[in-house]
């Protein structure tokens, strides 16, 4: 049901992008996850990662409140609108929803990354022809940098090889168990994806990447597509932005700082304005 709204909305909007005179009027700011409310209306949910010492719903809430207000500062004209402001979770479908009900133009889903636990074998005894052995799990805290999602319905061969090559967990329950290939509003919305957003997605995935690693000195994983529920029906386009491992030791830390999150912000803030510039550059 919501779904086939998503399609209509885009299709509203298609003027916006395709014809000159483009205005970025509205970021959405995503906070991703939360904490799932009693009597919370149906749909998907996600508590998100947990570091040692903080978690991640209350990093990018933090990030993206901060985001929310620097937007409105300093981007001139432009409204910064947030898909959830109190720890309370908002369904994948609201979030979406509300993106497109306020007509945004770019949608930022601020996240955390966390490396899954490794599972090794240790020595219990035994003898030296017969040692005996146990599995054990362990923490990977060896993830570090940030990371771009752009949404992709099937991982690409090359996506893949990265994926083995680079065990990053990457939000893999962000799909919303609802991106069925084979479902023809999936169908719909992944070739207007394609045709419409995924340029777009790409170039301030890119900006932000960029200002990551040219500003701030950070490291960057650089891009990957990925099927996930709001990249996919906020019909704009749209990045989630791993801003950082919260289970490795350096990055909690950094997320948690004012520092790092004004970092981030500021980082996003000059991609969102570098874009701007772009969109409505002279000749558009
Ligand atoms: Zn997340």
């Amino acid at each position: 049901m919501f779904s086939f709204n998503a399609v209509a909305s885009a299709e509203s909007h298609l003027t916006d992008t395709v014809t000159n005179g483009f205005k970025l009027r509205t970021v959405i700011v995503d906070a991703g996850h939360g904490v799932k409310p009693e009597n919370a209306p149906k749909g998907h949910y996600s508590r998100g990662a947990d570091g040692s010492f903080s978690n991640e719903r209350n990093v990018t809430l933090s990030i993206a409140l901060k985001l929310q207000k620097a937007i409105e500062k300093d981007i001139n004209g432009v409204r910064a609108v947030l898909t959830r402001s109190t720890e309370d979770d908002v369904s994948f479908e609201r979030r979406a929803q509300i993106a497109n009900e306020n007509k945004g133009n770019l949608f930022i889903s601020i996240h955390c990354n966390s490396l899954p636990d490794k599972i090794i074998r240790e020595r219990v005894g035994g003898t030296a022809r017969r040692p005996k052995y146990r599995s054990v799990r362990v923490a990977d805290r060896s993830g570090k940098g940030t990371l771009f999602l752009v949404y992709a319905l099937k991982r690409s061969t090359e996506a893949e090889n990265e994926i083995k090559n680079n065990q990053v967990e990457a939000e893999s329950d962000l799909d919303g168990g609802g991106l069925d290939p084979d479902d023809p509003v999936v169908m719909i919305l992944t070739n207007e994806y394609k045709r419409r957003f995924r340029k777009q997605s790409v170039n301030i995935a890119n900006l932000i990447s960029d200002e990551i690693v040219q500003v701030d000195g950070r490291r960057s994983e650089g891009l990957r597509g990925q099927s996930i529920y709001v990249l996919c029906h906020a019909a704009m386009p749209s990045v989630l932005v791993e801003t950082g491992y919260i289970n490795n030791p350096d990055d909690e830390e950094y997320l948690n700082s004012d520092e790092g999150q004004t970092e981030i912000v500021n980082s996003i803030v000059r991609a969102i304005t570098k874009y701007k510039n772009q969109m409505e550059g002279s000749g558009n």
